[in-house]
């Protein structure tokens, strides 16, 4: 039988509408508009889009919003002193600096330089550290692993007691949602298996999940023969295999692979997220729910 789709689109669109509802309840409330300010230095296209995409989005769910470009050569002292600037002005709650950032320009840095309580990234070591602790301790969810325990928990599956086994221990993804899943926590509360290029036989632990998360950025990693019948299998893998004529705007675009054999394993798995509408527009949701609550939280105080 062929797997459920998991449509990260529809459910990315669900909790917009949340948000919306809970930005005018904010305002009312307590007088609180949640404030993003996106700060993009240089002009890598990726990054315009990326940056643009979420702009376009706090607009539409009613924040104040402000895009911050800087030219590609602003030394880090001066990328430094803006994000202080940030930290103290009441209007903004969030703050995001667009990743990759120029080579002459420490990253560790200008993630440490985030006030923890703005960082809707959620890369701050206070936050990584608060993620560990868990419970009340956590103030961001990163993103992307965000967006995934939404998808799962969206998509009926239980977390609790599950067998999950994630496929890279990247510290945007792998190390953050093992965590997360780990948790003795709602939406949680996973026997969580982490494994990576030094895991002896990946097959064998994939096999035994009833959760599959998958991100290592390797087109078609994982083998259909990998996945457990019903299982809920994640691809979070973005990898660029090619380039096609788009029918709507007749531009070149890529052709997008997750890391998941697709067509073979909906085959065998309960539910799958399609590359791309699957994890892909989560991430965004998931930084405007981070600013919503940064915005409450500023508000109590
Ligand atoms: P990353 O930093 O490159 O980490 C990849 C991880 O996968 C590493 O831990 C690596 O293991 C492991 N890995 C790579 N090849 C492997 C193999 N053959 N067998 C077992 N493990 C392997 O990547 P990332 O930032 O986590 O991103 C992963 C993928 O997700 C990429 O395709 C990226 O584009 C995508 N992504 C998508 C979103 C989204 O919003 N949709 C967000 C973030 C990332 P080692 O540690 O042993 O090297």
């Amino acid at each position: 039988m062929s797997a459920k789709i998991i449509n990260g689109t529809e459910i990315a669109q669900q909790i917009r509408e949340e948000l919306h509802r809970e930005v005018a309840e904010l305002k009312e409330q307590l007088g609180v508009v949640p404030g993003l300010v996106t700060i993009l230095v240089g002009e890598n296209p990726a990054s315009v889009s990326y940056v643009t995409a979420k702009q376009k989005t706090s607009h539409e769910l009613g924040f104040f919003s402000i895009q911050d470009s800087q030219p590609a050569d602003i030394t880090e002292q001066k990328l430094l002193a803006l994000i202080e600037s940030y930290n103290q002005d009441s209007k903004i709650h969030g703050i995001l600096v667009q990743l990759p950032l120029p080579k002459h320009i420490d990253e560790k840095k200008v993630i440490n330089a985030i006030d923890p309580d703005k960082d809707v990234d959620g890369f701050h070591p206070v936050n990584v550290g608060r993620l560990m602790i868990g419970g009340a301790a956590v103030r961001f969810l990163p993103c992307t692993p965000a967006g995934i325990q939404e998808l799962i928990v969206r998509s009926g599956y239980s977390l609790d007691g599950a067998e999950v086994v994630v496929v890279g221990r990247s510290n945007i993804v792998g190390k953050p949602i093992a965590n997360m899943l780990l948790q003795k926590a709602p939406k949680a509360n996973a026997t969580v298996t982490v494994v990576h290029t030094g895991t002896r036989d990946m097959a064998s632990h994939c096999k035994r999940a009833d959760i599959l998360i998958v991100a290592a950025g390797v087109p078609n990693l994982v083998k259909p023969e990998w996945i457990k019948p019903g299982a809920c299998v994640i691809d979070v893998g973005v990898n660029r295999v090619g380039e096609k004529i788009s029918e709507k705007t007749g531009k070149k675009i890529a052709i997008l692979k997750g890391d998941v054999d697709f067509d073979a394993a909906k085959e065998i798995a309960g539910a799958i997220t399609p590359v791309p509408g699957g994890v892909g527009p989560m991430t965004i949701t998931m930084l405007m729910a981070n600013t919503v609550r940064a915005a409450r939280f500023a508000g109590r105080q």
